[in-house]
C-alpha cells in the first residue's frame, strides 16, 4: 500500500472518536456539552467532510469554566515549583507518546503538510519541557539596595488566565501559551480557533491523564464573538493571552477594558526578507523559499515580501520561481507534500482575490497563480515579480503561499521599503557584510530579525512584534513576566529620618 493510503487509514483510526463523541468542552475535569446544547462542525479542508460536532460555547461556558479555573488557583499556584516541573515533564513524555495522533489530527483538521505536522508534536513537547525546567524559578525576582533600604522582589502567578489561539499551527501555539502559563502557576480557560479545535481538545485530556489536576486548564470551544468575547469580558480572567488578526487584536483590548485586562497579542505580519548581492544566494533563496511555502504560508513570520538588490533581481527571483514550481501541492498526509489545502472556503477565497488583486496592479505572475483541483482549497505556490510596495499584495497579511518581489537600489531603500508597513513582527536580512547588517538590524522595525537565517526559534529569546503586529513578548522569562504580578518589598534598614505630619 502506498504510504498515503496507510496514513488514511490511520487518520480515519485516531478521527474515529470525533464523530463518535463530537469535540466538547473541558470544564473543571470533566468533558461536557454547551450549556446551549448548541454545537458547530468542524470540516474537513481537504475535502469539506465534517470531522466532528463541536461545542458551541458562550458565555455561560465560559463563566462555568472561569469558576474552574478560580476554583483551582490557590492550590495550583501554592504547587512548589520542582512538583510543577515534575508535572510539566510528564506532560511532555506523554504528548511524545501521542506524536503520531496529534501530528495526523492536526494535518486533518488544518490542512497542513504532515512534513512540518510530523514535528508538532515534539515542538510541543519541547515547549512543555523548557517551561517545566523554567517552573522552579519562576517565583524569583531580585534584590535592590538603596540607601537606608533594602528592595527584595518576587513574582506571583496573576490567576486564572484567558488564552486564545488562531487556527493555523494550533497544536504548537497552544503549548506555547499554556506550558508557560501553568509553569507561572496560573490556571487556564484555553478558546481554541473554532476552524481547527480537534488538537486542543486532544491536549487538554493528555495534560489530566498525565497529571495535571481538573479544574488547571479548562477548554470551551466556540466563535470569537460568542466565546472568545466572554473569555475578554470575565471579571474572574486576569489577563487574556491572544494570537491572530492584528484586527481582532484590537477588539480583544476592547473588550477587555471594563475590567482591566492584562492582554498580550502576537498578531499578523508582512515580514520583508532583504536579500542583498553580496549574500549567499543559494541560502538566501532556500530560506526565503521555505519561510513562504512552507506551513501552506499560513504562519505570522512568513518571509511574504521579498526584497532584492536590483542587480541580482531577476537572477533571484528566477531561482524562487523555479522552486516555487517544482512544490508539491497535495494531500497534507502525503509524505512529499509541501502545500497542502488552505483552512476553508472564506480564506481560499481571499488567498484567490490577492491573486486577481495583483494582476489589476500591474505585477507579474513568475510562478503558481492558480487553484489546484476542484475540491478543497489547494492553491499553487505564487510569486509576484516587479511589484511595488504600494501595491496591496506588499502591503496586506494575505497568510497564503504568495510571495510579492520588489527590487531595490540601495540599503537606504531597502530599509525605506522595508519598514514602509504597519506590520512590525520579523525581517530577515541577507548579506555579507557584517557593519551594514548591524546598521540594517538596528533600523529594522521589527520584533525579530534573523541574519542569514529562516526562522530559527531559541527557546529563551524573546518572541513578538512591534507596530500592528502585537503588544509583548513570549519567550524564556519574557512569559513569566506576562504571566505573573512583581512586587516589590522594601526593608528599612535602619531609623531614617520619617516626615512629621500634624505635630
Ligand atoms: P483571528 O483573529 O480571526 O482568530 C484568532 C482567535 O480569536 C480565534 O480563536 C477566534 O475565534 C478568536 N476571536 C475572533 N474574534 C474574537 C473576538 N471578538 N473576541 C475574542 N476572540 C475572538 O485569527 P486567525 O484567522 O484564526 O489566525 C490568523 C492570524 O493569526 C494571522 O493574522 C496571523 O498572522 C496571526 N498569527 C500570529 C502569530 C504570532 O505569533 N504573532 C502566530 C500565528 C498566527
Amino acid at each position: 500500500m502506498a504510504i498515503l493510503d496507510e496514513n488514511l487509514v490511520k487518520a480515519a483510526g485516531y478521527l474515529a472518536k470525533w464523530a463518535e463523541t463530537g469535540v466538547l468542552n473541558h470544564i473543571g475535569g470533566r468533558s461536557v456539552e454547551a450549556a446551549s446544547g448548541a454545537r458547530f462542525d468542524t470540516n474537513s479542508p481537504i475535502d469539506g467532510v465534517a470531522l466532528g460536532a463541536v461545542a458551541r460555547g458562550a458565555a455561560a461556558d465560559v463563566d462555568a469554566a472561569a469558576s474552574a479555573a478560580k476554583a483551582a488557583f490557590p492550590a495550583w499556584a501554592a504547587v512548589p515549583g520542582a512538583q510543577r516541573r515534575e508535572i510539566l515533564h510528564r506532560i511532555a513524555d506523554a504528548i511524545e507518546a501521542r506524536a503520531e495522533e496529534i501530528a495526523f489530527t492536526e494535518c486533518m483538521d488544518t490542512g497542513q503538510a504532515l512534513k512540518f505536522m510530523g514535528k508538532a508534536a515534539l515542538r510541543g513537547a519541547q515547549n512543555f519541557r523548557f517551561y517545566a525546567d523554567k517552573a522552579p524559578e519562576a517565583r524569583d525576582g531580585k534584590s535592590m539596595y538603596g540607601p537606608g533600604q533594602m528592595n527584595v522582589s518576587s513574582r506571583v502567578p496573576l490567576g486564572p488566565v484567558g488564552i486564545i489561539t488562531p487556527w493555523n499551527t494550533p497544536f504548537m501555539l497552544s503549548t506555547w501559551k499554556i506550558a508557560p502559563a501553568l509553569a507561572a502557576g496560573c490556571t487556564v480557560v484555553h478558546k481554541p480557533a473554532e476552524l481547527s479545535p480537534l488538537s486542543a481538545k486532544l491536549l487538554v485530556e493528555i495534560a489530566e491523564e498525565a497529571g495535571l489536576p481538573p479544574g488547571v486548564w479548562n477548554l470551551v470551544n466556540g466563535f470569537g464573538e460568542e466565546a472568545g468575547r466572554a473569555l475578554c469580558e470575565h471579571p474572574d480572567l486576569k489577563a487574556i493571552a491572544f494570537i491572530g488578526e492584528s484586527a481582532t487584536g484590537k477588539l480583544i483590548v476592547a473588550q477587555g477594558a471594563s475590567t482591566l485586562k492584562r492582554v498580550h497579542l502576537e498578531l499578523g505580519g508582512k515580514n520583508p526578507v532583504i536579500v542583498f548581492a553580496d549574500s549567499d544566494l543559494d541560502r538566501a533563496a532556500d530560506a526565503a523559499v521555505f519561510m513562504i511555502y512552507s506551513l501552506n504560508g499560513e504562519r505570522c513570520t512568513s518571509s511574504s515580501r521579498l526584497l532584492v538588490e536590483a542587480s541580482v533581481y531577476d537572477d533571484f527571483t528566477a531561482r524562487v520561481a523555479e522552486k516555487a514550481a517544482r512544490i508539491k501541492v497535495g494531500h497534507p498526509l502525503d509524505p512529499d507534500t509541501v502545500i497542502g489545502p488552505l483552512i476553508g472556503a472564506e480564506h481560499e477565497a481571499k488567498v484567490l482575490s490577492y491573486i486577481e488583486k495583483a494582476r489589476a496592479e500591474g505585477a507579474t505572475i513568475a510562478a503558481g497563480g492558480q487553484k489546484v483541483g476542484a475540491a478543497g482549497h489547494f492553491v499553487q505556490p505564487t510569486l509576484f515579480t516587479n511589484a511595488s510596495n504600494d501595491m496591496g499584495v506588499a502591503r496586506e497579511e494575505i497568510f497564503g503561499p504568495v510571495l510579492t518581489a520588489i527590487s531595490f537600489s540601495d540599503e537606504a531603500e531597502a530599509l525605506e521599503v522595508a519598514n514602509d508597513t504597519d506590520y512590525g513582527l520579523a525581517a530577515y536580512l541577507w548579506t555579507r557584510d557584517v557593519t551594514r547588517a548591524m546598521r540594517m538590524t538596528d533600523a529594522l522595525q521589527a520584533g525579530m530579525i534573523w541574519v542569514n537565517s529562516e526562522n530559527l526559534r531559541h527557546l529563551p529569546a524573546p518572541f513578538g512584534g512591534a507596530k500592528a503586529s502585537g503588544i509583548g513578548r513570549d519567550g524564556g522569562d519574557y512569559s513569566f513576566e506576562f504571566y505573573m504580578e512583581t512586587k516589590n518589598v522594601a526593608f528599612a534598614t535602619g531609623a531614617h529620618r520619617i516626615p512629621k505630619l500634624g505635630g
